[in-house]
């Protein structure tokens, strides 16, 4: 049967990047479809339930600032809030948030459900409807045909799942859901490069069971941290404590004596797994010589006994998971709710992708999240955000959105697996930003914002609110450098004490700010009582402070923008390029980069490579 009425989009999977790819569309005004498996999971952590941490943070709050849900839903189901490197500089500080997964479900459920202009459709797709290179559609299970021109695939881990459990295996795209077979297949039949990862999660513990008196406490942050700048420290729920404890001697024996029947290292799975998550096999194999790993106990939710054991992952057989388990101290007596296991599944080679996260080869068939090589629920999310905009785009016949790596952390993402692929689970760290200081959580806001309300993303409410503060931000730091403190002042004489040297002449409370040992706190008052919101507050100081890198970093992006726009035409043969090594050639060819900026990316492609390249452009004219 074809369903009556036609869509501007299809999204496929309803999980992190399926959830902000078909809101993203919604809320640019297209009739949108969001296609899953099963309402209940929509939004659903298949790991561990937190959202954020070194880098990942920085991409829920540009899905934030370009007004998506995942932000928000960590406020409503986030218990334990945390920043990460708080004594390190505003560039790679990052929230982390452990959160109830079931309060974040519900709150990614209550997004979907009030979007305008989605639909939400439960049932497994197997089929997608193709017509000469061009996507028109999608078929599920039970043949029913939905009709679109742009259909974006955030399959996760489902394509062609396999679960695997000491040397036994079953087919499921999670642990009690199904796999996506018939759409592995058929997709399989496009010339699109297909491979196999592998991810793992470790045994869930019954708190009952767990003995907690010898284990150390880790209590969140305070004053604690709040992840969207649409949310507050109000709507967060209550918030509890998680605990540390260790592995030790005995349960790296009792891996070690369980090794011949790992999945892993016999051969069983063929994936890679990702390099920054490694089961506990992986660590005892690759880090011999440490005699213990630490264990983050993290509670599953406010509503259950059941706890996330970080740093276990593993997909050893469940005896040898129950003994390795009880070795750990407090864990004497653990009873475990859920087995550990490791999942191999289907990725796609990036490098097949547009910039857009279109395919290459079939128009209007977008890819995000997992199936793109990538681990991660804000990896997923950013990716979900980016495709659901562009498909949208494309239905409007409007060009596509592609950020830069200058302008945002998942335009860093899209760069890094496009121009150099993946063939291990990717996942974000600040180290792969070359712009650190400019791309900083705390400014993804004024960072993108504005771009997301140009792009229809942003509703009434949250444009005004960053107005607001955006306006606010200029007040303050014009008040800050229009207020001057003499030397000998009551104001300057209020500093004594507080700066390393004494003010000799007359500096403007901006030029103040500048100093390492004041913050704002210590110098706003000076110039009579200005109510300022946190946030407002720590843009002036950061902008004070590390204005003058900034700018630095600024140039170097405007000498490098000249490679941005030097553009290779659609076919270009860069086999032809005289002087090229056939290696560069080959890595070129792979990857068929768009800009000059984006071939000198590309790892093997040296300096003198981009000269021949700019050369031979140049000549060709
Ligand atoms: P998913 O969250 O997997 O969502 C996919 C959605 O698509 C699901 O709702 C599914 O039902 C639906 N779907 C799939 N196929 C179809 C179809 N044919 N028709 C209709 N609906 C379909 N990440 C980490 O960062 N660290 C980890 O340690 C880690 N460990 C993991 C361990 C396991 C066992 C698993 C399963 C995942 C792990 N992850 C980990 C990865 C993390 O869960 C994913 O990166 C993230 O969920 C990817 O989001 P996604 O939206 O791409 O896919």
């Amino acid at each position: 049967m074809n369903f009556p009425e036609r869509f501007d989009v299809i999204v496929v999977g309803g999980g992190h990047a399926g959830t902000e790819a078909c809101l993203a569309s919604a809320r640019m005004g297209c009739r949108t479809l969001l296609l899953t498996h099963n309402i209940e999971t929509l939004g659903q952590m298949s790991c561990n339930p937190a959202i954020g941490g070194i880098g990942k943070s920085h991409l829920v709050k540009e899905i934030d600032a370009l007004g998506g849900a995942m932000a928000l839903a960590t406020d409503a189901g986030g218990i334990q809030f945390r920043v990460l490197n708080a004594r390190k500089g505003p560039a790679v500080r990052a929230t982390r948030a452990q959160a109830d997964r079931v309060l974040y479900k519900a709150a990614i459920r209550q997004t979907l459900e009030n979007q305008p202009n989605l639909w939400i459709f439960q049932q497994g797709v197997d089929d997608l409807i193709v017509e000469q290179d061009q996507v028109r559609g999608a078929v599920t299970q039970m043949g029913l045909k939905f009709f679109a021109d742009q259909v974006v695939l955030t399959t996760g881990t489902f394509l062609g799942g396999l679960i695997h459990i000491g040397m036994q295996n079953h087919s499921g795209g999670r642990a009690g859901d199904p796999p996506a077979q018939a759409l592995s297949q058929r997709l399989r039949e496009y010339p699109l490069r297909v491979d196999r990862l592998k991810t793992g999660t470790p045994p869930r513990i019954d708190a009952k069971t767990v003995d907690f008196s010898e284990l150390q406490e880790q209590w969140g942050d305070e004053p604690r941290p709040v992840m969207s700048v649409r949310g507050n420290r109000d709507m967060q729920p209550k918030q509890v404590c998680c605990w540390i404890t260790h592995t030790n001697e005995k349960t790296h024996e009792i891996i070690r004596g369980g090794l011949d029947r790992s999945p892993m290292y016999s051969g069983v799975i063929e994936g890679i797994g990702p390099r920054y998550c490694p089961s506990i096999e992986d660590k005892i194999h690759r880090f011999a010589d440490k005699p213990s790993h630490q264990i983050f106990i993290e509670p599953e939710g406010l509503t259950t006994h059941e706890l996330y054991p970080n740093g276990i992952s593993t997909s050893l057989p469940f005896d040898v998971q129950m003994n390795l388990v009880r070795s750990i101290k407090g864990f004497e007596n653990a009873h475990i709710m859920r087995p550990g296991y490791a999942i191999e599944y289907d990725y796609f080679n990036p490098q097949d992708l547009k910039y857009s996260l279109e395919t290459k080869v079939i128009g209007g068939l977008y890819f995000a999240g997992q199936i793109n090589g990538t681990t991660g629920y804000e990896e997923a999310g950013a990716q979900g955000l980016l495709a659901g905009l562009n498909a949208a785009r494309r239905a409007r016949e409007q060009e596509a959105w592609c950020p830069r790596r200058d302008e945002a952390y998942v335009g860093v993402l899209v760069d890094d697996l496009i121009t150099m692929g993946t063939r291990e689970p990717y996942r974000m760290f600040t180290s792969r930003a070359e712009y650190r200081l400019l791309l900083r959580e705390d400014n993804a806001d004024m960072r993108l914002t504005e771009t997301g309300r140009e792009l229809g993303l942003i509703d009434d409410d949250h444009w005004k609110a960053f107005c607001d503060k955006r306006e606010a931000v200029t007040l303050e730091r014009q008040r800050l450098k229009d207020t001057w403190v003499q030397a000998g002042s009551d104001a300057a004489q209020q500093l004594e004490g507080k700066v390393r040297s004494n003010l000799t002449r007359e500096y403007s409370l901006f030029d103040l700010l500048k100093r390492p040992e004041l913050n704002y706190g210590d110098i706003a008052g000076l110039a009579g009582n200005v109510e300022v919101a946190e946030a407002v507050a720590e843009q002036i100081e950061i902008d004070a402070k590390y204005s003058g890198y900034i700018s630095r970093q600024q140039e170097e992006i405007d000498r490098l923008r000249a490679h941005e726009n030097t553009r290779f035409p659609d076919e270009f043969d860069f086999t032809a390029v005289e002087g090229l090594s056939n290696e560069v050639k080959q890595k070129l060819s792979d990857a068929r980069p768009e800009t000059l900026a984006r071939a000198q990316r590309i790892p093997g492609v040296t300096p003198a490579a981009v000269s021949l390249l700019l050369v031979y452009l140049k000549k060709r004219g």
